[in-house]
């Protein structure tokens, strides 16, 4: 197999309804692409029918890889091991439930010459009007806190250039500001419009409770990292010319 230009990491947590009907539709897309791929599910400790589900399509299609954890890590843990395991210069991501539709990654690639990140805004979101509230409320304080402008940060349709990637040390939690990281970076990050569907089957893992607060109390990290981030402007140095 040739080596993957193209890195596509899925974090799955108990999705085994969505898993044949997302390989169809992103097999589907990858073939249109010019290039190899490869697809990484990371299970994230999954107790449903999701790791037979991973390994009935990895039977019908070798591009696709599989990492297992023991037991439920998190989202965040999921797609950093998906990052380690990539072997393409670029990587994009996709949550496993199909409310992010496969066929918007060639929007994505589209900017990634000329940027470093392309995050999906989910410009018509198809959540309950409670979600889609809170989520409203979420993004205009995170960006006011953190001096940001993402109208969607909380969309997982994301593209990078792996190099970038490597650069940026996550933590739990830290997959909700992958943006503003790679801002602080110096890197360049777009947001493209994307569409987004109703979850048909399996329900989300976050509510109020498990997503609000501790995505709060990351926020404050992010505002301090931002804060304190190391700045000076160099006026000249001074030093011996190597021979
Ligand atoms: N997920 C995961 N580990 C978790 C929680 C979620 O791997 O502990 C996966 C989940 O299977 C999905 C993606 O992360 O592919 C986003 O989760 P979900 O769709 O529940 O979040 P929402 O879109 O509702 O915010
Ligand atoms: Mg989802």
């Amino acid at each position: 197999m040739n080596t993957p230009a193209l890195s596509v990491i899925v974090p799955v947590y108990n999705e085994e309804a969505n898993i044949p009907l997302l390989v169809g539709e992103l097999v589907a897309t990858l073939d249109t692409l010019d290039q190899p791929c490869e697809i990484i599910f990371v299970d994230d400790g999954s107790d449903d029918g999701s790791p037979q589900a991973l390994r009935e399509a990895r039977e019908g299609d070798p591009r696709i890889r599989i990492l297992s954890f023991e037991v439920n890590a998190g989202q965040s843990a999921a797609m950093v091991a998906g990052f380690r395991a990539a072997r393409g210069d670029v990587i994009v991501n996709l949550d496993a439930d199909l409310q992010n539709s496969p066929a918007d990654i060639p929007l994505l690639l589209a900017q990634l010459p000329e940027y470093d990140m392309a995050c999906g805004w989910r410009a018509n979101r198809q959540d309950p009007w409670i979600r889609r509230l809170s989520s409203h409320i979420a993004n205009a304080v995170r960006n006011r806190l953190s001096t940001e402008q993402i109208r969607d940060t909380g969309c997982s349709l994301k593209a990078y250039k792996r190099a970038c990637l490597e650069r940026i040390k996550l933590y739990d939690g830290m997959h909700r500001f992958l943006p503003t990281l790679f801002r602080m970076e110096g890197f360049r990050v777009v947001e493209v419009r994307v569409g987004h569907t109703p979850r048909r089957h399996g329900v989300s893992k976050y509510n109020i409770r498990n997503r609000l607060v501790p995505s709060f109390i990351d926020l404050l990290a992010v505002r301090w990292m931002k804060k304190r981030q190391i700045r000076y402007r160099l006026r000249e140095e001074i030093s011996e010319s190597p021979d």
